[in-house]
């Protein structure tokens, strides 16, 4: 991926992500994570090479559909959570479903199911502000899983939760992942990624290790 101006983010950069996956994608700031997360998320086209998800090339489609298999297939969590203000738990994580073509009456069973899921259940009603930071990251977490996604991009989930709310985020996370979610974890944090059963290093926009095996946790 080069950008305008010249920089070259990643290169020669061959990454592939299994059904039922849960890795980290580790790398000091500047190494190139973010640029992968939008390649791998479609929400940049690379310059050169190629981006297939449950087997379709995305690079051929256009704008329109794209955005379609993004809402259908792929689930975001962001370090800052990104709730909207004036919904509910709920009514967020229902907001998930709006892009995967869940008729209207199915959307709010569904993301209730999905904040029992991550055992907030008892805080349907609520609205962010009346969240907890790690509350607040469970909903985005439900939000991102309630339509099945077939990967969900989580960029540096834990980096605006101290280290107990951390570390249960993570939990949920490899809880979820048990029950079947495939996940791609984006983290500066060596200790986090330890945690995780792969382990995908980048440096200076180049994959220098790719580790399988339980490390940590
Ligand atoms: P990380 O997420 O690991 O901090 P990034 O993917 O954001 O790394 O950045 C990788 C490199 O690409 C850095 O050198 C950064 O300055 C550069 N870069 C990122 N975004 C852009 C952009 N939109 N235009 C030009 N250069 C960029």
């Amino acid at each position: 991926m080069v950008y305008p101006g010249g920089v070259k983010a990643l290169d020669d950069v061959s990454l592939s992500v299994g059904t039922g996956e849960l890795l980290a994608i580790l790398g000091p700031s500047g190494s190139g994570k973010s640029t992968l997360l939008n390649i791998m998320g479609t929400l940049d086209r690379p310059t050169s090479g190629a981006v297939e998800i449950a087997g379709q090339n995305v690079s051929v489609l256009s704008d329109r559909r794209l955005s379609a298999l993004r809402g259908r297939l792929l689930g975001f969590v962001f370090q800052q959570f990104h709730l909207t203000d004036g919904l509910t738990a709920t009514e967020n994580v229902a907001t998930g479903l709006l892009y995967a073509g869940v008729p209207r009456r199915r959307r709010r069973p569904l993301a209730l199911e999905a904040l029992a899921r991550v055992g907030l259940a008892h805080r349907a009603g609520h609205l962010p502000r009346q969240l907890s930071g790690g509350e607040k990251q469970r909903v985005a977490i439900a939000r991102a899983l309630v339509h099945n996604p077939a990967l969900v991009l989580a960029d540096e989930p834990t980096g605006a939760l101290d280290s107990a709310n951390g570390r249960a985020v993570l939990d949920l996370l490899t809880t979820l992942n048990r029950e079947g979610a495939t996940i791609a974890i984006i983290t500066h944090d060596s200790d986090i990624a330890m945690c995780l059963p792969r382990r995908v290093e980048i440096r200076d926009g180049r994959l220098v290790a790719d580790t399988h095996g339980e490390n940590g946790a």
